[in-house]
């Protein structure tokens, strides 16, 4: 009799999905990418006071290649709307995204023809973090959040839409 047979159904792969979701969100590498104030609310989080290396993101990578958290942290201007897009494309799977602040989520007080009135309009965004900038301990609440979320998301290509049907039935919070 194979161990598959033994065992009930699903085990297995379920073991495998935690698995690799627990690698996954314990080593968010964050892109370098820093649009406005927020950002340096963003950096104070990285520097040692507050030490983003407690959950294994103490690197922010300079190549899109390697990171796997775009944080927008400010308002996005026109301008910089598709070199914004083109880092997310350069990103790989799976890549999350989380808007920093008011600015980011929906042009804050720039609400004029120069800012994007959302990033939501150029990359799909997991988080939104508000706030004038948010502080870094805002940030890091934000980003546990995250990981609960990358810790439930199903394997495979559709992972983030079987996550939201989850979400939908109420199968998880
Ligand atoms: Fe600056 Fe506030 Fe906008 Fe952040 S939300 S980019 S701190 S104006």
């Amino acid at each position: 009799m194979g161990i598959e047979e033994k065992l009930p159904a699903g085990v297995l792969l379920t073991s495998v999905e935690k698995l690799v979701n627990w690698s996954r969100k314990s080593s968010v590498w964050g892109a370098t990418f820093g649009l406005a104030c927020c950002a340096i609310e963003m950096m104070a989080a990285g520097a040692p006071h507050y030490d983003l290396g407690r959950w294994g993101m103490e690197v922010f990578r300079a190549s899109p290649r390697q990171a796997d958290l775009m944080i927008v942290a400010g308002r996005v201007s026109q301008k910089m709307a598709p070199v914004l897009r083109q880092i997310y494309d350069q990103m790989a799977e799976p890549r999350w995204v989380l808007s920093m602040g008011v600015c980011a989520s929906s042009g804050g007080m720039f609400n004029n023809y120069a800012i994007v009135q959302g990033v939501d309009h150029v990359v799909p965004v997991d988080m939104y973090l508000p706030g004038c900038p948010p502080r870094p301990e805002m940030l890091i609440d934000a980003i546990l959040k995250l990981r609960e979320k990358i810790g439930q998301e199903p394997l495979g290509p559709n992972g983030r839409k079987m996550l939201e049907a989850r979400r939908a039935r109420g199968d998880v919070p």
